[in-house]
């Protein structure tokens, strides 16, 4: 069986294959079509519509069938507000994150690296002198240690 838009029912040539996921990342493709999982308003099921207007009329009967006031909706929406408004947030510590373990990486690698006793941290030995020198690691692509006592 296919995938019909679920409010005026037109094809979209794709078969059902069991799989939302799957569905929704096939749907995704077409021309048009749209695809909706409203979970933030506790609808946890997908819609599919062949435009954006079959989309409205189909989410409006959807709401109504499943009580979503426009009061909730309003909620889920600034929900999501602010969900956006934290990413650039994230991303940016992600890649501060991301950076450091580079960082510690390219160290590791560059054969000047140490664990400092007590902390674990991984730091230069060129200048935390009292750290514990890395073994070469060739899983971690640690170099020879370079520093000598
Ligand atoms: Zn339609």
């Amino acid at each position: 069986m296919n995938i019909l838009c679920g409010n005026c029912g037109k094809n979209s040539g794709i078969v059902k294959s069991g799989s939302d996921g799957a569905d929704a990342a096939h749907i995704e493709q077409l021309d048009g079509w749209n695809l909706r999982l409203p979970a933030l308003v506790g609808i946890f099921e997908w819609y599919f519509a062949c435009s954006n207007e079959c989309m409205k009329e189909l989410l409006a009967r959807a709401y109504e069938k499943h009580g979503v006031t426009v009061e909730m909706r309003a909620e889920a929406s600034a929900k999501l507000d602010k969900m956006k408004e934290k990413i650039p947030e994230m991303a940016k510590e992600t890649a501060g994150f991301m950076s450091q373990v580079q960082d510690r990486l390219n160290l590791i690698r560059s054969g000047y690296a140490g664990v400092m006793p007590g902390t674990g941290m991984i730091v230069d030995c060129r200048e935390h002198p009292e750290a514990v020198p890395m073994q070469k690691n060739t899983l971690l692509k640690v170099s020879e240690q370079k520093r000598t006592k």
